[in-house]
């Protein structure tokens, strides 16, 4: 039977950094040192223990992507990558927060995204589009600076929502809410991290306070915010009015199962409540996040979903059609995609 097209609405353009690229590129700029720095003993795989460590491996990694050329190469594994997964439609974040942060201008590296968006559509069939993200714990001032560059030219490349990602507890989610509205009055969806280290509260405020239509990871509604290595039980009403939001208002979770397992988000695969917000009708669909950093593919996330979680394939369906009303694409695309679905 052939692998159904499939949709992914939560990978990180940096996070698909390989080993080998991370190698090139350090070469190219001369920083010899960043290979051992990241990678595992054998180079193969990158090397962090948990989810503050995961934050300095991110930061460290792609401070070895600095140009266009840079950025046009590490978008073009991406899509071969989701060509391999079956993905027909995906939508990367690209951190603007962390362009800026290094005094990077976003514009010609947008504008490459958009050269390797056109090549992967041609040749491989993926259609790409792009959310620029702010740093949440770079505050609200640099998350304008970042919705500034986001809008200025990027609509007429591929750019079709703004997100918030980065540190979780640095920040509360309702200090970007001004920020967050001028994204949705520019017409771009919005989507925030919220609730992968924090509790229900976090993922309420980013819904309420800041209008998102989407949330990243979001499986704090159900288990709490993450303390020191462990998740508090939240209040069951907390629990039950977070996932009654998300379900009335369609609020899409993209869960990232693999990556909370990789971070510690969640202490073991059976622990991620997966499960519980499908029983509590919110709609969520699974993602990769940082696929290349933890080594995952979407096609291996929906395996093991079905492995750990008993998922059907006619809930597997379900997502990618969930997953599809909660896209940030235009129109016109957005009907070719249901018909590629199907
Ligand atoms: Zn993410």
């Amino acid at each position: 039977m052939s692998e159904p097209a499939r949709i992914e609405l939560h990978t990180h353009v940096e996070g698909a950094l390989t080993p080998s690229r991370l190698r090139e590129l350090a070469a190219r700029h001369g920083l010899p040192g960043l290979p051992a720095a990241c990678l595992t003993a054998d180079g193969l795989a990158f090397a962090f223990a948990g989810f503050r460590d995961f934050l300095r491996l991110y930061r460290d990694a792609t401070s070895c992507l600095l140009t266009p050329a840079d950025y046009h190469a590490v978008a073009l594994d991406l899509a071969g990558m989701l060509a391999r997964d079956g993905v027909v439609y995906a939508e990367a974040a690209v951190s603007y927060g962390v362009l800026l942060w290094r005094g990077i201008d976003p514009a010609p590296i947008q504008a490459a995204l958009w050269e390797a968006a056109t090549e992967a559509g041609e040749r491989l069939g993926v259609t790409l589009r792009f959310i620029p993200d702010a740093v949440r714990q770079f505050g609200p001032d640099a998350a304008g600076r970042a919705l500034d560059a986001a809008l200025a030219g990027g609509r007429a490349r591929g750019v079709v929502g703004f997100g918030i990602g980065g540190d979780e507890t640095a920040l509360p989610a309702a200090a970007f809410a001004a920020v967050c509205a001028g994204a949705r009055a520019a017409g771009l969806g919005v989507t925030i991290h919220a609730g992968e280290t924090g509790g229900p509260e976090a993922v309420r405020e980013a819904v309420l306070a800041c209008g998102a239509a989407r949330i990243g990871h979001g499986i704090g509604a159900v288990l709490g915010a993450l303390g020191d290595g462990a998740r508090a039980a939240p209040p069951p009403a907390a629990v039950d009015g977070t996932c009654a939001l998300l379900a009335s208002r369609r609020v899409f979770v993209e869960l990232c199962p693999g990556s909370n397992l990789a971070t510690g988000a969640v202490p073991a695969a059976a622990a991620h409540p997966l499960r519980e917000l499908l029983a509590r009708g919110v709609p969520c669909g699974l993602n990769t996040d940082d696929r290349a950093l933890f080594g995952l593919d979407l096609r291996g996330e929906y395996a093991r979903a079905a492995e750990t979680h008993g998922l059907t394939a006619a809930e597997a369906a379900a997502m990618q059609r969930a997953a599809l009303a909660a896209a940030f694409a235009e129109e016109p695309l957005r009907q070719s995609l249901a018909g590629r679905l199907a």
